[in-house]
C-alpha cells in the first residue's frame, strides 16, 4: 500500500486520508493457515508532523481460521487500530515522496490473529480416544472411570 505523500509534505500539519482494500489472500501463523475470504479494508490517516510522518486508522475485516480445539474452519472478525510514526529523515523525502506501508499493514494483520482461537465458547472439541468432533455428538468411547478424589480437579480445570 503506497501512498504519495507530495501534497502533505509542504506543510506541517497537513493531512491526507485514504481507503483502500489490501490484497492479501493468506498468511501462514506458527504453520496455522489464515485465510481472508475477501480483502481486510485499510483506512488510514496521515498527517506530516514536525519530525514525523503519522499514519493513524483501522483495518476491518474477516479471517477465516482454523479452532484450536475441534480443528473447524470458522470466520474471525479483524477490527485493528493502527498508529506507526515514520521518521522523516529516515525516508529519503527529497528523491521519493511515496510512502509505502505495506511491511507495517501485514504485520498488523498477523498481529489480530488470535494464537488460541475456539468456534464457539463451548466448542467440546475432539474425543481424545477416537478423534470425533464432539461438537456433533457423542461419540462411543466409554468414558474413563473417574477417581472421586480426582473428579474436583478435573471441574476445576475444566472452568
Ligand atoms: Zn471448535
Ligand atoms: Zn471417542
Amino acid at each position: 500500500m503506497k501512498i504519495n505523500l507530495k501534497d502533505i509534505l509542504g506543510s506541517v500539519g497537513g493531512n491526507i486520508s485514504l481507503e483502500e482494500d489490501f490484497p492479501i489472500e493468506e498468511i501462514e501463523i506458527q504453520s496455522r493457515k489464515v485465510l481472508f475470504p475477501h480483502p481486510p479494508r485499510v483506512k488510514v490517516t496521515l498527517t506530516n508532523t514536525q519530525d514525523d510522518i503519522l499514519v493513524q486508522g483501522t483495518i476491518r475485516g474477516e479471517a477465516e481460521l482454523a479452532c484450536t480445539r475441534c480443528l473447524e474452519p470458522f470466520r474471525w472478525e479483524i477490527m485493528r487500530e493502527i498508529i506507526e510514526t515514520y521518521a522523516k529523515k529516515e525516508l529519503n523525502l527529497e528523491e521519493n515522496s511515496v510512502l509505502d506501508i505495506s511491511q507495517e499493514i501485514y504485520q498488523h494483520l498477523v498481529l489480530s490473529i488470535p494464537m488460541q482461537s475456539v468456534c464457539q465458547k463451548e466448542c467440546q472439541g475432539l474425543c481424545p480416544g477416537c478423534g470425533k468432533n464432539l461438537n456433533s455428538g457423542k461419540c462411543d468411547c466409554k468414558e474413563e472411570a473417574i477417581d472421586p478424589r480426582w473428579e474436583k480437579l478435573r471441574q476445576y480445570l475444566e472452568n
